[in-house]
This record gives structure tokens, C-alpha cells and sequence, in this order.
């Protein structure tokens, strides 16, 4: 391996013109995909020295093969609601990378889910996959459906017809969906029993995140939200920092916050507030998990009710304002764009010392950049919420050996999955000149083993 001095001027100047070159055609090709288009330069942007030092990856033209979907779907949702009115949604998956395996990603369900959405989860979904260290390729799908306020029955019928055209797109070996934003484990429960009955077979494979009593794997819930504080702890440890003692905050109140919030609090962090879309809580004696859980999880009520049983806490409406909360450790697991440079500063101002993202491209391109002149630990979305989609990969693994890991395995494997990608970003980073920047290095990283499968397996 060429160390990054011993790169030509010249090629590095032909690697950032390629660059360049591609992402004006993907701009060109994807108009108004403003969050797809945000993805891209992320990944694109870390990408020169690596196209230098890899003249192949120009020659077989990788970067705008990589940035196109290998399929891309979208289909009519008809249900009927409550009151007997047929409703249409829009569905979505896109097929998006399978050079290293069966396309693996979640269903997002949100009113804002369009194509630029799906695609840029899609995206981020091909690095992030191949980061984990499992086979999984990269797709990402859901709807414009808004489970907010929905009965029981309405979540059903319209999950019932989503899963009646997607079935015909999916499978154990071809894609393997699992939730996301709207999607937990109710919603997995009526897709996998429409998929069932279609296809008449126990295909356990063709779904993650399903409950436990059914092929589901312990840890999966818990996965992201615990990953990305085992991915913390281990860029805290590196400079002389922990969570015991600090004062976190979290953003949203989904599986993600609230297991990182657990994960947070049992290392000895403070955590003092989390949000949903209405607004945030703030106690300074931290947070109480159980009601928090049995509000969110159980009761699935507002963030607003927690404050009727802790009165000590306040609750604000309007959910950035969260951001204005000093803490030495922000985790952002909401949902995407939701720190601007004007969160970004503040955070700084305040004092925070490091940022794990939760969710998925939670930091806009700008917030990066302030997170980074200032010196800021930064975990990049990629690299510290894969552990999510780790433990599904760990679920198809059961599912296809026909057995269940106790919780403490999965566990140990979820921990030492974070700890490897951890590593596998930092060498990546050093290794092409930008050291400590794991942005540059999970982007690089994930990248790589992508590419080569893609090389290797010929123009597809
Ligand atoms: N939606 C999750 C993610 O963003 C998990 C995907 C999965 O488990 O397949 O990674």
C-alpha cells in the first residue's frame, strides 16, 4: 500500500476533477433530491485520495455507478380508513447497492418520505452496511403514510396493502427491510404476516425487527441506540474523556434515544433531555427512563405528558431548541438535518466536547464543517448507528441457522462490531492523510470494500 506521499500531484489533481466531473452528473441526473444530493457530497467529497491512489475505481467508473440505484421502486398504497374513506399513499424501496450482499435497510414511514429521502437513506445505507463488516448490501424504503394519530386497524390495512405490492420485490436473499422512523415493531409484526400469507411459507428471513417470539433477535431494539454509545465510548476513551460524569443530551424519543439514553446513563452520563417533534424535556436531575419508556413505548403519548408526572422537569415547545442545552455530550438521534450551523455554534459555545449521530445525517454539510474547526469529537451517522442494522444482520444469521443467541451474546457481538468499526474508520482516516477524521475515515472505509466487490464482479 502507497502511503499518501507517494501519490502524484498530477493523479490527485485527475482524482478531484473525476470527482467533480461525477457529482455534476448526478446533480444533472437527480434535480430538486436536495437530502440525496447532500449524501453524495458527503461521501464524494472524502473520496480524492482515495481515486488517486486508485486509478481502477476511475477506470471502471465507479463513483457514478455507485450513485445510481440498481432499482428503484414506487407504488400506489390504496387503504381504507376508519371511516370507510379509501386513502392512497406512495410507496418506496429503492434497491439501491448489492455488490456485498442482499439489500438490507428499513422502511421509513413519515409524511416527509419522498424520493430524495428514500434515496439518500439508500445511499448511506451502501457504507454504512459495508462498514459493519457483514454482508449486506444497501436499500432503503417506506411511505408518506403518517402513523401519528392512526388507529390500530388503520396501521394495519395500510401496512397489509404496502406489503401486498412489496412482497413481490423482497426476500431472504434478495432484500431484507426492517424498520425505521414510523416502523417498530408492530408495524414489522403486520408486514411479516401479509408477507406470510402471500407467499405461503415461513420465510423468517425476509424481515428484521421482528418481536422476539418469532424470529426476532434480543439486542435488536436496543441495537442502535447502544451502538452508537459503544462507538462514543471508544472515541471519549482515545482522548482522555468518558461518559461517566458528563451531562448528555439526546434528541428524539424513538428506540434509538431512548436505548442511548440507557446505555448513557448506565456508563455514569447525566442525561437531562430528549425531544419529539412537538417540543423537548429538560430535568436537570436527568431523565426518568420508565416514564419515559411507558409513555413512548407502551402508551405511545406525546413527550408533553411527562412533565404531569415529574413536575420538576419543564417541557418547551418546538424540538431545536434542545440544542441550547449545555451538555459535554450531544447525541442527535431524531431525525436528518435537525443540527444547523446555528445549533452547531451553540453546541460549541456551550461547551460540548464531542457529537455522536443517532439518526441518520442528523449534522447538515455546514454543522460538520463547525464541528470540525473547532475541534470537536465527532461520530458520524454511518459509523455510530450501524449497530442497528448490525444486529439485523446478526437476526438473518440466526434466522438462517434456525436458532436464537442469548442477549448477552448478542450483546458482546454488537459491542465488539462498534469497537471494529471505530478502528476501521480511524486507520482509514490516517491511512489517507486526514488522521482523527472519522468522517473522511468511515466514508473511506465503507467505500473501499464496496468498490472492490463492484470491480470484481464486472460492469453490472
Ligand atoms: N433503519 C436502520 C438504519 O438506519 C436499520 C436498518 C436495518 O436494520 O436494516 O440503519
Amino acid at each position: 500500500m502507497p502511503t499518501l506521499e507517494d501519490v502524484k500531484q498530477s493523479d490527485l489533481q485527475a482524482a478531484a476533477d473525476y470527482v467533480n466531473k461525477v457529482y455534476k452528473a448526478v446533480e444533472q441526473r437527480n434535480p430538486h433530491e436536495a437530502e440525496f444530493l447532500q449524501a453524495v457530497k458527503e461521501i464524494f467529497d472524502s473520496l480524492t485520495p482515495v481515486l488517486a491512489k486508485h486509478p481502477e475505481y476511475i477506470k471502471h467508473n465507479i463513483l457514478e455507478r455507485i450513485a445510481e440505484p440498481e432499482r428503484m421502486i414506487t407504488f400506489r398504497v390504496p387503504w381504507v380508513d376508519d371511516q370507510g374513506c379509501v386513502q392512497v399513499n406512495r410507496g418506496f424501496r429503492v434497491q439501491f447497492n448489492s455488490a456485498i450482499g442482499p439489500y438490507k435497510g428499513g422502511l421509513r414511514f413519515h409524511p416527509s418520505v419522498n424520493a430524495s429521502i428514500t434515496k439518500f437513506l439508500g445511499f448511506e445505507q451502501i457504507f454504512k452496511n459495508s462498514l459493519t463488516g457483514q454482508p449486506i448490501g444497501g436499500g432503503k424504503g417506506g411511505s408518506d403514510f403518517d402513523p401519528k394519530g392512526k388507529s390500530d386497524g388503520e396501521v394495519m390495512r395500510f401496512t397489509q396493502s404496502f406489503m401486498t405490492e412489496l412482497c413481490k420485490y423482497i426476500g431472504p436473499d434478495q432484500d431484507v427491510p426492517a424498520g425505521d422512523i414510523g416502523v417498530g415493531a408492530r408495524e414489522i409484526g403486520y408486514l411479516f404476516g401479509q408477507y406470510k400469507k402471500i407467499k405461503g411459507g415461513y420465510e423468517a428471513g425476509v424481515l428484521t425487527g421482528k418481536s422476539p417470539g418469532f424470529g426476532g433477535s434480543l439486542i435488536r431494539t436496543e441495537a442502535t441506540g447502544y451502538g452508537t454509545v459503544y462507538f462514543m465510548q471508544e472515541l471519549l476513551k482515545d482522548n482522555g474523556l468518558t461518559f461517566e460524569g458528563s451531562t448528555v443530551v439526546v434528541s428524539g424519543s424513538g428506540n434509538v434515544a431512548i436505548y442511548a439514553m440507557e446505555k448513557a446513563a448506565e456508563l455514569g452520563a447525566s442525561v437531562v433531555a430528549c425531544s419529539d417533534s412537538n417540543g423537548y424535556i429538560y430535568d436537570e436531575n436527568g431523565i426518568s427512563l420508565g416514564t419515559l419508556k411507558r409513555l413512548k413505548e407502551v402508551e405511545r403519548h406525546r413527550l408533553s405528558e411527562y412533565v404531569k408526572e415529574h413536575p420538576q422537569a419543564q417541557y418547551v415547545e418546538g424540538g431545536s431548541g434542545i440544542w441550547s442545552i449545555p451538555c459535554d455530550i450531544a447525541l442527535p438521534c431524531a431525525t436528518q438535518n435537525e443540527i444547523d450551523e446555528t445549533a452547531a455554534n451553540i453546541l460549541v459555545r456551550n461547551g460540548v466536547k464531542a457529537v455522536g449521530e443517532g439518526a441518520n445525517m442528523p449534522s447538515t454539510l455546514e454543522a460538520i464543517e463547525v464541528f470540525r474547526s473547532n475541534q470537536i469529537l465527532f461520530g458520524p451517522a454511518k459509523a455510530a448507528n450501524a449497530g442497528g442494522v448490525s444486529v439485523s444482520a446478526l437476526e438473518m444469521a440466526q434466522n438462517s441457522a434456525r436458532l436464537s443467541w442469548p442477549a448477552e451474546e448478542v450483546d458482546a457481538k454488537l459491542h465488539d462490531i462498534m469497537i471494529n468499526i471505530y478502528r476501521d474508520s480511524m486507520t482509514a482516516a490516517e491511512k489517507y492523510g486526514q488522521p482523527g477524521d472519522l468522517v473522511t475515515g468511515a466514508n473511506i472505509a465503507g467505500f473501499l470494500k464496496v468498490a472492490d466487490a463492484m470491480v470484481s464482479q464486472g460492469v453490472i
